[in-house]
């Protein structure tokens, strides 16, 4: 077995390498364990492609690449798509000028100290942060439309299936009273946090990156303040700031992509 070398990397940044994994990762990994792929799986994957091709904030070729996927999926009318058909797509065969969807996963902002720690969970919440950020930023967009798209995806693809039912109940909570952009990307960070301190000190936290309710005042002073009686809460319009910024597109940083 090949030891991967550590990659430095600044703890308070956002990588397109973690982002462009993810989508290796959910695309040619998570998905091909379904051969066949229609009803409830289908719409999931089609809501999934559809916000990747609207928002995903990446590399020209690699927004083209998603968005050939999306306009083919959107046109077949088929029941049933089989994965062997959608890989021919995500590989290009076709050969569609300057569309790809680099092969194979980079963690970066997403690298653990042992290789069961972080990588693509952590990829997945790093990509819809940014996901519900770039919405905000977007003409037209959908209050609910990213995150139905998570929703979707995490219901009927998400390895983790005990994460997935967790998911699942809260979002069946709540998620549904979302009525704005940036109360779409508040929901996402908030229920982030409950996730975190459910699974602080369980044994799938890497000790080199300890579950804490995000963002800590060394990144985000503002966020945090004090009620008379000394309990701690957030000021979520500091954190809707904070979010807009730290998931931006433009901060994202562009080292160790091909
Ligand atoms: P992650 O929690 O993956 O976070 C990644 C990065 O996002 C952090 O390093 C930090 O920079 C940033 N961040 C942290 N908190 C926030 C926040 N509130 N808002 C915005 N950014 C933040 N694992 C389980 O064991 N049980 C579960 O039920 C479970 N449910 C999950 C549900 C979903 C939808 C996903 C995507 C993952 C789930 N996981 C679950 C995996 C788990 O949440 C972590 O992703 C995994 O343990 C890796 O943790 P991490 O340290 O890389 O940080």
């Amino acid at each position: 077995t090949t030891q991967q070398q550590w990659r430095p990397f600044n703890r308070s940044r956002v990588y397109m390498a973690d982002l462009e994994s993810a989508l290796h990762y959910s695309l040619r990994v998570e998905l091909a364990a379904h051969p066949v792929i229609s009803g409830d799986n289908l719409s999931s994957l089609k809501r999934y492609i559809s916000v990747l091709a609207k928002y995903f904030p990446g590399r020209p070729m690699v927004k083209n690449l998603l968005q050939s996927v999306n306009a083919w999926l959107t046109e077949r009318g088929d029941s049933e798509l089989l994965y062997s058909s959608l890989q021919d797509m995500l590989d290009n065969t076709g050969q569609i000028p300057d569309a790809v969807l680099p092969e194979g996963v980079k963690w970066v902002g997403c690298q653990g100290t042992q290789p069961h720690f972080r990588g693509f969970p952590c990829s997945m919440w790093t990509l819809f942060h940014v996901l519900t950020v770039q919405a905000i930023k977007t003409p037209g967009a959908q209050p609910l439309q990213v995150l139905q798209a998570l929703r979707a995806y995490v219901h009927s693809f998400f390895g983790c299936r005990a994460c997935a039912s967790h998911f699942e109940t809260m979002a069946r909570e709540d998620m549904n009273r979302v009525s704005g952009l940036s109360t779409a990307a508040l929901w996402l960070w908030y229920r982030h946090n409950r996730v975190n301190n459910r699974l602080a000190g369980d044994l799938s936290e890497d000790p080199a990156f300890p579950k804490i309710q995000w963002p800590p005042p060394e990144l985000c002073p503002r966020c945090h303040t004090v009620k008379r009686n000394g309990d701690h809460s957030w000021n979520q319009e500091e954190v809707l700031k904070f979010l807009k910024e730290y998931f931006s597109s433009e901060r994202l940083l562009q080292d160790y992509l091909e």
